[in-house]
């Protein structure tokens, strides 16, 4: 059992019990925050506030995803960081780059909880055998969240035995790492061009419909790797960039 962070019990309190109830307008009504849309163009949100009320600005040219998520991220500002005056970024929400101590990055697992709480989602990934992009977009779609928020969560969440991972063309962007996973797996620091997600990035292949299998030492470099195999299924992220899953063997699982 997970103890409740503080967005999942703002959430109990308001006997919130399934992911279509999250209005995160109401939420942050209750909370002393009004929210407005407008275009911006240097950031994707913004608040300002005193000691009790706040005034949160969304960029409204954004995806509703983007939006929905941006708003539970100043939320969270609101909740860590009361009485600053914040202008977030493109690169300040949602980014899983950011190390855990970093202030945008408390306030994105704040949004992660609003969004997506452990005692919703544990029990919804229950449902799932196999953990592909399929299933994880039928996830996102449920609680309008992001497919890379939607996997993220189904890491740490420690349900299947994936790593998860973001490659630019030059190098690794961040990964996350199911906690059950030995801590020698490791992802490489580039792509190797033997991998599928490689293709998708420097070729023209598209996304595969299933997990794909490709030898461990393409994707780790521990002394003994290539006696293991490993399936990959990635996407493509805006900005030249994939997300991969890799779904490690049973060797793997500490
Ligand atoms: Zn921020």
């Amino acid at each position: 059992m997970i103890a409740l962070s503080p967005a999942e019990r703002i959430l109990l309190s308001l006997g919130i019990d399934s992911p279509g109830e999250i209005d995160l307008e109401a939420i942050a009504w209750t909370r002393g925050a009004v929210v407005n849309y407008r275009p911006l163009d240097r950031c994707e949100a913004t608040i300002v506030g005193s000691k009790r009320k706040a005034v949160i600005t969304v960029n409204g040219r954004s995806p509703p995803e983007r939006r929905r998520f941006s708003l539970a991220h100043e939320l969270g500002h609101w909740h860590h960081h009361k009485g600053k005056m914040l202008f977030c970024g493109g690169r300040d929400v949602c980014n899983f780059a950011n190390g855990p101590l970093h202030p945008e990055r408390q306030a994105d697992a704040f949004a992660s909880d609003l969004i997506l709480p452990n005692y919703l989602l544990g029990p919804r990934l229950r449902r799932i055998k196999r953990p592909t992009i399929a299933a994880a977009r039928e996830v996102a779609e449920e609680y309008s969240a992001s497919l890379t928020a939607t996997l993220f969560k189904m890491t740490v969440l420690n349900r299947f035995p994936i790593i998860i991972a973001c490659y630019d063309r030059t190098k690794r962007r961040w990964f996350e790492r199911a906690p059950m996973i030995q801590p020698w797996w490791f992802p490489v620091d580039s792509l190797d061009r033997a991998t599928f997600a490689a293709n998708m990035l420097f070729g023209d292949s598209g996304e595969e419909n299933f997990p794909r299998k490709m030898p461990a030492d393409a994707w780790f470099g521990f002394k003994g790797c290539d006696r293991f195999e490993v399936e990959e299924q990635s996407y493509r992220l805006p900005g030249e960039e994939v997300l991969v899953i890799l779904k490690l063997p049973d060797d793997a699982v500490a």
